[in-house]
């Protein structure tokens, strides 16, 4: 799942991240340097260093960026109106306890730190002020938020008729999330979920300008849609689900049981991506049946030894012919299999490296293995993702031969990066 290591909420955002990038000096982090050595180039103390950059110990990475100035946003000619409508001296990663506290609680400290009773009202939103030249989406563009986000809080407001000195409410900051690449993100699939676009995901981090984001690399954007935070914990065999995702409908298949189809949200995502991906290739559209994943909250569940933390799920074959209705979970002969569509489904979570294990019957492996080949499969990357033809009961290869898998197949999904409880 894509778990937020820091989710700021409203008045917990200070617009330092936001703003820091283009307003304020930053610099990387070079190998061998320390908070002590930059702040003393920059003439600042560590002390301000850590808290422009919300850093809650001396820690450092190379690479990193580091904001060692003031924001232009702080200086008083700035256009935009940053009356505090935030928690002042808190810094942008502040703790999931803090985001936790009452909002009373929250609201008290906004009050001492603002001083003028009649600035209380606007606490909770920003205001930005119109300048000769300035169009909605560029104005859009320069806050982090939308041109759709601005209309909302401007209800009055005509994108044709505005004019230097109107004032535009921005509303509060969008919050901001730090999410682990998993496997199969691409940045375009990552800026779409969040309602981002990749230039955002370059302007926020140095990874993405870089080209080093990968699966398992930290990146931090900013969004109002929320992030899923479900867990997979322990082993398959023997854990649980936190926060469990429940599949979506898709034409490409027939859920049997609503309330055993829950999985992390990872996994939900990459059964819908693969059918997705059928669908693309394919002009006609076959359904199968999608049996158990797991339960809501995972655990033991009938029938099953893993299927515990939502990882696994068990989905039909796709048959040469099936009934309009679906194929079923039916006894297949390797001839009887539509192998073209199933390498396609496959292959999916084979080349993003979704799938730890998937249990087909040796001789429907058979199949798909030539078909493969045939389609120009390299030998390598076949015995890595096949077991067949090593025997059935080799230890290789991702798809191997387990009893009872010639009516379903069984998919395991990996441990999503960012799920540290989870075990293979
Ligand atoms: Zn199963």
């Amino acid at each position: 799942m894509l778990r937020p290591t820091a989710i700021a909420l409203w008045c917990a955002v200070v617009l330092a991240p936001i703003h820091a990038v283009a307003d304020a000096p930053v610099v990387v982090v070079q190998p061998g340097d320390a908070l002590s050595l930059i702040a003393e180039r920059a003439g600042v103390s560590v002390a301000q260093i850590k808290e422009w950059n919300g850093l809650k110990s001396d820690l450092i990475r190379a690479g990193q960026e580091l904001v060692v100035g003031p924001t232009a946003a702080s200086s008083p000619n700035d256009e935009i109106d940053w009356t505090p409508p935030f928690d002042y001296g808190t810094s942008p990663s502040t703790t999931l306890e803090k985001h936790s506290a009452p909002i009373a609680a929250r609201e008290a400290s906004v009050a001492v730190a603002t001083t003028q009773e009649s600035k209380k009202d606007r606490r909770k939103s920003r205001t930005y002020r119109v300048k000769s030249g300035d169009t909605l989406t560029g104005i859009a563009l320069k806050l982090d938020t939308s041109v759709a986000e601005i209309l909302e809080m401007n209800p009055d407001l005509n994108p044709d008729r505005i004019y230097p000195g109107d004032t535009i409410d921005i509303g509060e900051p969008r919050p901001e999330v730090t999410l682990t690449l998993e496997r199969g993100d691409t940045l375009l699939a990552v800026a779409e979920r969040y309602g981002v676009n990749r230039r955002d995901l370059a302007r926020w981090n140095s990874s993405v300008r870089q080209g080093r984001a990968r699966p398992g690399i930290d990146i931090r954007l900013y969004t109002r849609i929320p992030v899923s935070p479900s867990e997979a914990i322990g082993p398959t065999n023997h854990g649980r689900l936190e926060n469990g995702v429940l599949l979506p409908r898709h034409p490409g298949y027939v859920i049997r049981t609503k309330n055993r189809a829950y999985g992390t949200e990872e996994t939900t995502r990459w059964i819908v991506d693969a059918f997705n991906a059928v669908d693309a290739k394919f002009k006609t559209r076959k359904v199968v049946r999608i049996h158990d994943i797991s339960d809501r909250n995972g655990g033991k569940i009938r029938d099953h030894k893993s299927h515990q933390n939502g990882r696994d799920a068990d989905i039909g074959y796709y048959h040469d012919e099936c009934p309009r209705s679906g194929c079923g979970f039916e006894r297949l002969r390797a001839s009887e299999l539509d192998v073209a569509r199933q390498w396609a489904l496959l292959q999916h979570w084979l080349k993003n490296d979704q799938a730890e294990m998937i249990f087909i019957d040796y001789r429907l492996q058979a199949k798909l293995y030539r078909y493969a080949k045939r389609k120009g499969v390299p030998e390598t990357q076949l015995n890595r993702w096949i077991q067949y033809p090593r025997g059935k009961y080799e230890p290789v290869g991702v798809i191997r031969h387990f009893r009872n898998h010639d009516d379903h197949l069984h998919v395991r999904f990996v441990c999503p990066y960012s799920d540290v409880r989870c075990r293979r």
